[in-house]
């Protein structure tokens, strides 16, 4: 198997190296797990690496960082850590551990173990295979290889839905970004589990963590589609039913996003799979929107925005799809909202004018900011106060209608507006 050795992406190689060396050093067994293989085996790129010790895996990533500049978290209730060197790179270390769940739904107790108790954990066969880094011999025991080659996702026991209702949705989720199928007896288990409402009774913050990694796949709108044929998104919120068409925006949004990328209009930082959300919930009312979040635990800023596309008032739906719309109004009703919220109403409405509208903010309007400052209005003897903020607005708006362009212009503005207010 050296011959998975060599698909090993090269920007490894080095991390890799040293952990050979340690783990000769130290005669620990360790192993690359989990997604990692699984990714190698399908000729998958996949950056994160997940490493197994038979042994204490905090001390060895420790061992490992010491001779890089990263830094290691570490999680002793696991027995786990996490080094990260940079947005690039994150290598997980873990020691080797048996699971047992007391409850269903519950989070495991953990002790422990060996290889094979670390790999009889896990979610699936495909993800259950393991590489010594020493020998650079695959360990399958449970044939993920051959359930690789049949396109199959298959549970390592009867029970695992029940233990972990967060498995459902990763069985969907590999299901279709590898184009696999949930072979029939783990389809059965999963029903079963979704039959006894396991996906109600999970923690939601699990659920959302699972939520937000599928919102973040590549093409969400295959595993959402498949979550609505198996299971409905009942467990989301018992009102929430998503229609047909809902499945055409989360079509759109793809496009609108790669619109977007391609304009380069983006000045701060924007979290696509929240456009996901609006869309998924978008059947809600504001109440029944804001309990959801409440209940997914999302942090404020992520609930403001996605509130904020709820509230967007009729009027100013109405006023972007007239024809004629003065810049001024459009910078009034877009600037407030963030972009996540702009490319969803491109994406909600069909309306050539809003559409049109929403460039314009982004080609032209979109973060426009008077010359002058509140020096300038104290240089011109008046008070500081709120007739300010009064002045900037109107000269912004002027601005922004092109009625002004220059400094000198905006000066000439607030004086001639001083001048008809005394
Ligand atoms: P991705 O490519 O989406 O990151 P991954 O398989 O690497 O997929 P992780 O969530 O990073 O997924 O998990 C790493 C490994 O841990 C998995 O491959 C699997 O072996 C195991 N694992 C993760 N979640 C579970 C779970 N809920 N139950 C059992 N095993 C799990």
């Amino acid at each position: 198997m050296t011959k998975l050795f060599k698909k090993i992406p090269e920007e490894l190689n080095i991390y890799i190296l040293n952990m050979r060396q340690i783990t000769r050093r130290s005669n620990l067994s360790v192993y690359f797990v989990g997604g990692f293989v699984r990714d190698l085996i399908l000729g998958v790129k996949n950056l994160d690496l997940d490493i197994v010790v038979e042994g204490d895996g905090i001390k060895f990533a420790n061992d490992f960082a010491g001779l890089f500049m990263g830094k290691v978290t570490e999680h002793k209730n696991f027995g786990t850590a996490t080094f990260v060197l940079n947005e690039f790179l994150k290598i997980d270390f873990s020691s080797a551990r048996r699971e047992i769940y007391p409850k269903p739904a519950q989070l495991p107790i953990v002790s422990p173990g060996s290889l094979r108790d670390d790999l009889l954990r896990r979610d699936f066969t495909i993800n259950a295979m393991a590489i010594s880094l020493s020998t650079s011999r695959l360990i399958d025991y449970f044939d993920g290889v051959n359930d690789l080659r049949l396109k199959k996702i298959r549970v390592l026991h009867p029970l695992s839905f029940i233990d972990d209702p967060t498995r459902i949705l990763r069985a969907i989720r590999f299901e279709q970004r590898y184009g696999l199928k949930i072979e029939h007896k783990t389809l059965m288990f999963l029903k079963e589990a979704l039959d006894l409402k396991m996906l109600e009774k999970l923690h939601p913050h699990r659920l959302r963590d699972d939520l937000i990694i599928i919102l973040k796949e590549n093409n969400p709108d295959r595993v959402l589609k498949r979550i609505q044929k198996l299971a409905g998104f009942k467990f989301i919120h018992p009102a929430l039913k998503v229609p047909a068409k809902t499945f055409s925006l989360f079509k759109s949004i793809k496009k609108e996003i790669n619109w977007f990328k391609a304009g380069c209009f983006e000045r701060r930082s924007m979290d696509y799979w929240i456009i996901y959300l609006m869309a998924l919930l978008d059947s809600l009312d504001l109440n029944c929107v804001k309990k959801v979040c409440e209940k997914l635990g999302l942090r404020k800023g992520e609930t403001k925005r996605i509130l904020a596309y709820k509230q967007i008032s009729k009027k100013s739906i109405s006023d972007l799809s007239s024809s004629s719309l003065k810049p001024s109004r459009i910078f009034a009703i877009l600037e407030p909202l963030s972009y996540e919220v702009i490319l969803m109403l491109k994406v909600k409405y069909s309306n050539r004018n809003l559409k049109r509208h929403i460039l314009e903010f982004l080609e032209i309007y979109n973060g426009m900011r008077v010359f002058v400052s509140g020096d300038d209005l104290h240089g011109m003897g008046l008070k500081p106060g709120p007739s300010y903020q009064k002045i900037f607005a109107q000269v912004l708006n002027a601005k922004l209608n092109s009625k002004v362009r220059t400094k000198e212009e905006e000066l000439a503005l607030i004086k001639s507006l001083v001048k008809k207010r005394s």
